[in-house]
């Protein structure tokens, strides 16, 4: 199939006009202009017109499951608090909540142009009981012990079920020790080895809250004290910071997708300049979820200047208002005026695709990438382009994910 469009923004090259995708099965063959690839004898062609063609956008840390808490909970005063509500809710849920949740979680995210997700999966024994995923998935299967979830018949049960789960050739699974709080070093290292020995990516929040800074740091707070209330073992805290805790213990390292470090503190950016460019962490900014906290500033710059490779995601509806990416890239423009626009298309595209081993296949448009592409109306001239993408706020019409074209789904 050949698809043409007035305006190609493959951002691992350059935006030009008039251009062609020649894709066959999956994968783009060819990436040029329209004059220069023309249509094979019998070959279809697909006329898009106005519009940028551009790789499809990925979300590299959000949680499906949480697609039915859209404002269940007003902006807390703490961390704690927030955790305290959303347990809460998670335990009224039944399993067709659930289930419905993801869904419509990949509903939204399609319609605003998302084509791979990266969802954390707290509820990994439903999986097998949902459709086929719709857009390229990353299921991380959500890991915590404290007080006895791992070691209970029915998470041992889920888990298996989990890994069992029929892989179609959209869905990858991967780990997620949710977070130093709630997951040992004990687990993160059999994480650690055990996605080493699949093959498998990992993740995992660090650095969330002022109150995880404070647990670590100081061996206080409310997070510590909660904590504490559950007989979760506190000899952890009162050390470091929860990003040096995890890293000077060997928990985590250059290949981990670490979601958040949003209270980084000095000697964070310091253990951070000691380790060499290649071997950084990869790191997903939420921008809309940050400001429902109203955590401390997204060191953006100090890190991009340290050469971390900076991701974009949406986290979940139950602390943000939409799984739209343009939509948290504006948020993250109106901290950061000084990206462009370009810039900012590379957090939700290259960047991520690169956290998640994938270079050269997701996020861009090039010979040999999965045809995986968003058409976004625009008719002006094509250095315009990357702006208008950033600036469109509505529903974006035409989508292909590993070679098929999708219909939008209706609201
Ligand atoms: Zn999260």
């Amino acid at each position: 199939m050949l698809i043409r469009a007035r305006t190609l923004l493959p951002l691992s090259s350059h935006v030009f006009e008039n251009g062609a995708v020649r894709v066959e099965g999956a994968r783009i063959q060819a990436v040029g202009s329209a004059s220069d690839l023309k249509p094979k004898a019998g070959e279809e062609v697909l006329e898009l017109g106005s519009c940028v063609l551009m790789p499809g956008l990925i979300n590299s840390h959000c949680h499906l499951d949480y697609s039915t808490m859209r404002n269940a909970i007003a902006p807390p005063s703490g961390f704690t608090e927030w955790v305290l509500r959303i347990n809460s809710i998670k335990r009224q849920l039944s399993p067709e909540d659930i289930l419905d949740a993801i869904r419509r979680g990949y509903a939204e995210a399609q319609r605003y142009g998302t084509t791979t997700v990266c969802s954390m999966a707290a509820f990994p024994d439903l999986l097998p009981q949902l459709p086929p995923a719709p857009l390229r998935t990353w299921w991380f299967y959500e890991m915590i012990d404290i007080r006895h979830r791992v070691t209970s018949d029915d998470v041992i049960a889920g888990a298996l079920t989990f890994f069992e789960t029929e892989k179609s050739a959209l869905t990858n699974f991967g780990l997620n020790p949710h977070a130093p709080y709630t997951a040992s070093l004990l687990l993160y290292r059999l994480a650690y080895a055990c996605a080493k020995q699949n093959g498998m990516l990992l993740t995992t929040h660090v650095s969330e809250s002022r109150e995880e800074t404070e647990m670590f740091a100081l061996g206080s707070g409310p997070l510590h004290a909660f904590l504490s209330g559950l007989d979760r073992p506190m000899h952890d805290c009162g050390h470091d910071t929860p990003f040096g805790w995890l890293w000077r213990n060997g928990a985590i390292g250059g290949d981990w997708i670490l979601a958040h470090m949003n209270d980084l503190k000095a000697s964070d950016f310091a253990l951070l300049e000691t380790i060499s460019r290649e071997k950084l962490p990869h790191i997903v900014h939420c921008p809309g979820s940050h400001a429902y906290f109203k955590h401390p500033p997204f060191a953006f710059g100090k890190l991009a200047g340290l050469g971390v490779n900076l991701c974009v995601g949406t986290d979940s509806l139950a602390s943000t208002d939409s799984l739209s990416l343009l939509g948290e890239l504006r948020r993250l423009q109106s901290c950061e005026p000084g990206l462009s626009a370009e810039d900012l298309l590379h957090t939700i595209t290259l960047a991520p695709a690169r956290a998640l081993q994938k270079e050269g296949e997701l996020g861009c448009l090039e010979a040999g990438a999965m045809a995986d592409m968003i058409a976004i109306p625009f008719d002006g001239a094509p250095e315009q382009a990357a702006d208008a993408c950033v600036s469109f706020t509505g529903l974006v019409p035409w989508m292909m994910v590993d070679g098929k074209v999708l219909p939008v789904p209706p609201l």
